[in-house]
C-alpha cells in the first residue's frame, strides 16, 4: 500500500514516530474493524472484538519480550507519571523506604512522588555531572533493607542509557523504561516492575504498559484509591474502567509489526546500527560534540552540541526546513536531540548525516 502523503523524517522524543505498517492497517481500518463493522473508537470495552484484540495484545508483548507467566501486563492510564506515584503508594510498606538511582530529570519526578508516601534513599546520582553518565555499580549505596531499587533505563533527555540493569541482590528491581522498552531484549526475571508510557517507543499517548510480577500485588494496601490500587487493575485485567481502547488496539499493532519483523532481538540490531552511524559521525568530528559519556551512550536518544548556541539555532531551522523535525534539544541539555527509536528508519538516519555533513561544511 502506498501513502499519498509525504511523511517527513520525525525526531521527536515522544510522541514519536511510529511504524508506518502500522499506520497503514490502521488507516485502513478506521472506519471497520474486519469482521466487525464498526470502528475501534466506537466499540465496547467489555465487548467480544476488544476482547480479542486485548488478549491477543498481551499474548504479543509475552511472547515479544518472554514475559514469564508469573508476572501481569496491564494497560494503565495517568502515563508514566502517574506511575511515579504508584510505585510508592502501592510497594513501600507503612513507614517504608526505597533506594532511588537517579539519572535524570525523570527520575527526580520519581523521587518528588515517593517522597511524599515514604523515606527515599538517593543510591547514586550523577547529577554533578550534568547526567552525562549512569552510575557503575560500585557507586550505588544500596540498603539490602529496602522495600525495592528504582532506576530509569534510558534517559530520554540526556541521551543516557544503562548497558545492563544495576545489581540489587533481592531487593525487588523497579524500572521506568518508558523512552527504551522493547528496543532491546530485557530478562524481565531479574525485574519486580517495569513500567513505560506507550508514547516513545510502542504506541500513542493515553496508555502505559506495566509489566508486574505477581508476588508485589499482595503488597498492594486495600485502603488506597481504587483506582491508585495495582490490584483493582489486576484483578480487573486492565477493565476496571474504560481504558484506553485505541491505545491498547495500537499496542497491539505495533508488537504484531514486531513479530513480524524478527522480534525484539532484530530491533536491537538495527537500533545499534542506527546509533553507531550518528556516533561514529559525531565522534569523527570536531564540530560537532556528542554530550553524553561514551559507555553511558543511549541507542534510543542521541544528543549532542554544535560549537556554540546560533549555530545550534541554525541547525534546527535549517534542519527543519530540510524535512528533519524535531532535532531541539531539551532545554535542560541544549543543543541538538536525534530520537530514533525502533520505528524511526535508518534512511533518515542517512539523511542526516548527508544533511549534518553539508551544514558543517556552510557553517
Ligand atoms: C517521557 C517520559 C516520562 C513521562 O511520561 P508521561 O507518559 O508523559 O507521564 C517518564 N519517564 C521517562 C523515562 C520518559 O521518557
Amino acid at each position: 500500500m502506498t501513502t499519498a502523503v509525504k511523511r517527513i523524517f520525525n525526531f521527536s522524543a515522544g510522541p514519536a514516530v511510529l511504524p508506518l505498517p502500522v499506520l497503514e492497517e490502521v488507516q485502513r481500518d478506521l472506519l471497520a474493524l474486519p469482521g466487525v463493522g464498526m470502528s475501534i473508537l466506537e466499540i465496547s470495552h467489555r465487548s467480544k472484538p476488544f476482547d480479542a484484540i486485548h488478549a491477543r495484545c498481551i499474548d504479543d508483548l509475552r511472547a515479544l519480550l518472554r514475559i514469564p507467566t508469573n508476572y501481569r501486563i496491564l494497560f494503565l492510564q495517568g502515563g508514566a507519571s502517574l506511575q511515579f506515584s504508584m510505585i510508592p503508594m502501592n510497594f513501600m510498606k507503612p513507614a517504608g523506604k526505597a533506594d532511588y538511582i537517579v539519572t535524570g530529570v525523570w527520575s527526580k519526578k520519581a523521587v518528588k512522588e515517593a517522597k511524599r508516601v515514604g523515606t527515599v534513599q538517593i543510591a547514586a546520582t550523577t547529577e554533578a555531572d550534568r547526567f552525562s553518565r549512569i552510575p557503575v555499580q560500585s557507586e550505588l549505596v544500596l540498603d539490602p533493607g529496602a522495600d525495592y531499587v528504582h532506576f530509569t533505563s534510558n534517559n530520554t533527555i540526556y541521551g543516557t542509557e544503562w548497558a545492563v540493569e544495576p545489581q540489587v541482590g533481592n531487593v525487588p528491581l523497579i524500572c521506568d523504561a518508558s523512552s527504551d522498552i522493547m528496543s532491546r531484549p530485557l530478562d524481565i526475571s531479574k525485574y519486580a516492575a517495569i513500567y513505560a508510557g506507550a508514547q516513545k517507543n510502542i504506541g500513542p499517548s493515553g496508555v502505559t504498559l506495566v509489566i508486574l510480577r505477581e508476588d508485589l500485588l499482595d503488597r498492594c494496601d486495600p485502603a488506597l484509591a481504587t483506582m491508585l490500587n495495582y490490584k483493582t487493575h489486576a484483578d480487573a485485567s486492565s477493565l476496571y474502567n474504560t481504558p484506553s481502547v485505541f491505545g491498547i488496539y495500537m499496542i497491539g499493532l505495533v508488537a504484531k509489526y514486531l513479530r513480524e519483523n524478527g522480534g525484539i532481538e532484530a530491533m536491537q540490531q538495527l537500533n545499534e546500527r542506527k546509533a553507531r552511524l550518528l556516533y561514529d559521525a559525531i565522534d569523527q568530528s570536531t564540530f560537532y560534540r556528542g554530550t553524553a559519556q561514551k559507555d553511558s551512550r543511549s541507542l534510543m536518544n542521541v544528543t549532542f552540541r554544535l560549537p556554540d548556541e546560533a549555530l545550534e539555532k541554525r541547525f534546527v531551522t535549517e534542519a527543519t526546513a530540510a524535512g528533519f523535525d524535531g532535532l531541539k534539544g531539551h532545554r535542560d541539555v541544549g543543543g541538538l536531540r536525534a530520537s530514533i527509536y525502533n520505528a524511526f528508519p535508518i534512511e533518515g538516519v542517512e539523511a542526516l548525516l548527508t544533511f549534518m555533513r553539508d551544514f558543517e561544511h556552510r557553517a
